[in-house]
């Protein structure tokens, strides 16, 4: 990855309606967004000059937005348009977009019923979200400090910023002890997700994933859903307690950055990256490119 920081690139980033030279689409430091985390955002895929469920994606930051209780202040329809006009202002086919929304600066405090909703769209280049190699071997995580919160607690299912707090902390954790990830249990005591995508487990032939009751039900988790069905295998969706992660042979993991991952370990569990998990994750590579998929 490059190590170029994202506020000094050439380019184009789409803010409010315009198109603005990359290094000038400036926030002012009291943006309510940066102080109370009123923001929500997406993380799309465009491949050989097609964004992946473009739609999905523009009606889940609707939909995230509306769960942070603001409005969008642009259709559905207008920012589909945005994010594929700033990749062709790129100059990109292949692209990783970010489109978020966030409350302006006319109130600091609490309450932000006057606040101005801001959008912008930026794109760039991200080739993978993990390394050929890890990607070969199959990931190693440990488990999070933090546990996915109950729904009364917080907006699960919206894509907000806050929500992030404990998956960078459980992430930089993972990181400084030699790990790529973390998993992630929900309140409860269940298998939630990784820190940033959603994961499948395999036994005997069969998909068993997290019901998606508080956190994202990802759109990649529901393409892998479809697809596996689409080829005949079951997928069995329930709540999995970490002690049965012993009886799983296979595991991956999922998301629109993180594609389809396969997983060597987590904590004391080991998984052999194996069919399931390659296959799938070739097929994924294959339908995102709008190519044909073996039956
Ligand atoms: N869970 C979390 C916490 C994520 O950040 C993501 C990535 N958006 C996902 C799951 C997967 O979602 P999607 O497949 O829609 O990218």
């Amino acid at each position: 990855m490059s190590l170029v920081p994202f506020d000094d690139r050439d380019g184009w980033i789409w803010l409010d309606g315009q198109f603005v030279p990359w290094r000038e689409a400036k926030v002012h430091v009291l943006t309510h967004g940066l102080h109370y985390a009123s923001a929500v955002f997406e993380g799309e895929r465009m491949y050989g000059g097609e964004i992946y469920k473009l739609r999905e994606h523009t009606e889940r930051l609707f939909k995230s937005a509306e769960m942070l209780d603001f409005e969008i202040p642009f259709t559905v329809e207008e920012i589909d348009q945005a994010c594929k006009d700033t990749c062709a202002k790129n100059g990109l086919t292949d692209a990783y977009l970010r489109p978020i929304a966030w409350r302006g600066s006319e109130m600091i405090g609490v309450s932000a019923q006057n606040t101005k909703i801001h959008v912008a769209i930026a794109v760039w280049d991200w080739p993978s979200y993990f390394s050929p190699e890890e990607r070969a071997k199959g990931i190693r995580l440990t488990w999070a400090k933090y546990k996915r919160p109950s729904p009364e607690t917080e907006p699960v299912h919206a894509k907000a910023t806050g929500l992030y707090m404990i998956c960078t902390i459980s992430k930089h954790a993972a990181e400084k002890a030699g790990y790529t990830d973390a998993m992630m249990l929900d309140y409860r005591g269940y298998i939630a997700e990784s820190t940033g995508s959603n994961v499948f487990f395999v036994k005997n032939g069969a998909l068993h994933t997290p019901t998606p009751d508080c956190f994202l039900n990802g759109i990649t988790r529901q393409s892998v859903i479809a697809l596996a069905k689409s080829k005949g295998i079951e997928v069995i969706e329930r709540h999995i307690k970490p002690e049965e992660l012993a009886d799983f042979t296979e595991c991956f993991v999922v998301g629109t950055a993180a594609e389809v991952t396969p997983v060597g370990e987590i904590g004391e569990y080991r998984f052999t990256p194996g069919a399931l998990s390659l296959g799938l994750a070739d097929d994924y590579a294959r339908m995102v490119r709008r190519e044909a998929v073996p039956a």
